[in-house]
Parts: structure tokens; sequence; C-alpha cells
């Protein structure tokens, strides 16, 4: 396998992917070189490829991928060529006080790892340390979770960002208990994830609202009790006490406000979406305080790739967990800026870019 590969670039904020042919560094002896298979295209690559959230370019974005493992640096021992394996999106150093206390993705290393994708002698940004809008990436050991044989790539790229927010938000953030009411705002790929984690979890009740039809209905096969456009009023109307937990995945200020008002009194709500820099919201501290409520932010579900993918994988191949579910068509590299178009539209659910064959 030849040490060049083709790449979607960005330049500059808003620009359009520019399909190059990149170089990839001589791997460090912790690396690990992967010929990617898939990768999902996430919300944050099209806010970052539009500016809205990190201000560094010429960027490879792409951070929920599988591939192949090609080459190892000489220290590398957990995986080997031909090994099948999910990217994760965080580098956690494994010593740190937020990774010793099981909070990797709090870890300052998390998105320090230098470039390995080379332009005309210029280094890459890899988004998210992965850079998986490319044939091939370079990571480091830790970044490669092993993928087993009967679960396909695809199906495992999506483990990476979406199905590790949502179930992650469910079982590590919320400690969602059995018997529960749960209101979940916006049937994204990732509400949808909120959604699977809550059936496992055994809530009694869980509501979907969104204000698309098509979601909504997606939602109600993957084992909403309800779903509901989104009217607060309404959704408070099922349950007027409140829910146990509610889950905010819409992204925007307006839900995250609703989320609080719809939990119960010492409910729990979580909050997922990103939102641009500068939002704020506001929250009725005269009733909040008493209500001993908590609020809950999530980043990646506070994932631990190591033990949790695996926990995933073996979910899906029991049946118990639809990851299939989460994914509404695939594309090539070279229409990466239609596939972005389509997560801006809110069309479908996450679009895999297919990168090679397995
Ligand atoms: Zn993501
Ligand atoms: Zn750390």
């Amino acid at each position: 396998m030849s040490r060049t590969a083709r790449a979607a670039v960005i330049r500059a904020p808003g620009q359009a992917a520019e399909i190059c042919t990149v170089e990839l560094a001589p791997l460090e002896h912790d690396e690990v070189r992967v010929r990617l298979v898939a990768t999902g295209v996430c919300h944050t690559d099209v806010a970052w490829a539009d500016g809205q959230l990190i201000d560094t370019f010429p960027v490879v974005l792409g951070h929920e991928s599988a591939g192949v493992v090609e080459e190892t640096g000489r220290a590398v021992t957990a995986v080997r060529p031909g090994d099948r394996v999910a990217v994760a999106l965080t580098h956690n150093c494994g010593h740190c006080g937020y990774c010793e206390t099981g909070r990797p993705m709090l870890c300052r290393q998390r998105t320090e790892r230098p470039p390995r994708l080379i332009l005309d002698g210029v280094p890459l940004v890899q988004g998210f340390g992965a850079g998986g809008f490319a044939e091939q990436t370079i990571v480091p050991e830790g970044s490669v979770i092993p993928v087993p044989a009967d679960v396909p790539l695809p199906v495992a790229a999506i483990v990476g960002c979406a199905a590790s927010t949502g179930l992650g938000a469910v079982f590590n953030i919320a400690e969602v208990e059995y018997g529960t009411k749960v209101a979940i705002l916006g049937a994204g790929s990732i509400g949808l994830s909120v959604l699977l984690g809550c059936r496992l979890a055994g809530a009694d009740r869980i509501v979907m609202v969104d204000p698309d039809r098509q979601r909504r209905d997606r939602a109600l096969r993957l084992g909403a009790t309800d779903v509901m456009p989104a009217d607060e009023p309404a959704v408070r109307a099922l349950e007027p006490d409140g829910f146990d937990y509610v889950f905010e995945s819409a992204g925007t200020a307006q839900a995250m406000e609703s989320a609080v008002r719809l939990a119960r009194e010492g409910g729990t709500t979580t909050l997922i979406g990103v939102v641009p820099p500068g939002t704020t919201i506001t929250i009725d501290a005269r009733s909040f305080v008493p209500s001993q409520s908590r609020i809950l932010g999530c980043l990646t579900g506070n994932v631990r790739p190591h033990v949790d993918f695996d926990r995933f994988f073996r979910l899906y191949r029991r049946g118990l967990l639809d990851l299939a579910a989460l994914s509404t068509g695939a594309m090539p590299l070279d229409d990466l800026d239609a596939a972005f178009a389509r997560c801006r539209s809110g069309a479908g659910l996450r679009t895999l870019i297919a990168l090679s064959a397995e």
C-alpha cells in the first residue's frame, strides 16, 4: 500500500472540499496506519467546515471511521496489519487526572496529536485527531479498537461518534434507571442512539420529540413509546409532573431550555447538542434551585473507547442494538460536499462516506 492517499481537504471556512492526494508521514513507534473503509458525516464536521466550531485549517475532517490496519509502528502490540478496527476520536494520555478518574474525553491531550497527513509539504490538521475523510489515516495505537469479524465495518464506524454519544449519554452521563420516564428532544442519529440506550436500560416510557414526521416514524420503529412534534405543552401533558430524564439532542438553546423545564423535580437533564459559540440558555432559578434537579453536559457520552466500543459491538451481535438503523445511505469521497449539504438539511440520519472495499 502506497504512502499516499486521496483525502478531502478543506482549506478555509466555508470552502468546498477539495479531493487531493496527500502524503502520509513515516510512522512513529506508537502509531498505526489504517486503510479506511467508511466514515460517517457528523454535524460537528459540517460546523467545523462552515467555520462555526474550530478555526483551524486546512483540515481533513471525519471522526467516525473504521478500516483495516495496514502498518504498525515498532512499539505497537495491540493490533497488527490486517486487523479490522474502529477509530476512536479521542487520544487520551491514560495517566492525567481526567484519564485516571474515568473521564478520557476531558483529557488535555485529546486533540494534541501532531498531524500526520501532508499536502505539498504542509501538515494538515486531522479533525478531532482522526482525519477520516481520507483513504488512509495515521493515529496512535490507543485510538484503534478491534472490531469483531461479524460486525460490518460501516456499522463499526458509527460507533465512533453517534452511537458513543447517545449510548454514553444514557449509561455514562445520566445513568438511566429502569422503569423511568424519558423524553428525548431531537431524533437525529444521536437522539435515536439515546433512544436505543433507554430501551436497553429498561425505561418505561420513551417520548421522542421532533418536528419532522419521518424522524418521528423512525423513532417509533426503533422503540419510542410515544412521538410528539416539538410542542412543549403537549409533551408536558403526557407527564404533568415531568420526566425523570430529559435528553436534548436538537442543538438549539430553545430545545435546551425546554428540556430543563420538562424534567421532574429531582430529575436529570442531559444537554448534548453542539451550539454556536456565545450561545446562552436561561433557567428559572427560583423554581430550579429547590427542585433538586440536575443539568449535565455531555461530550461524546464520556465514552471510554476500549471499554464501551466492545460492549456496543457485543450488544449489536446479540441483536439488542440496531446500530445499522442509524445510517441512511453511503456516498463516495468525491461527493463529500453533497453529503455535508444533506447533513445541513437534516435529511436522513448518518451518511457514510465509502472509502474502500473491505
Ligand atoms: Zn461527531
Ligand atoms: Zn489524560
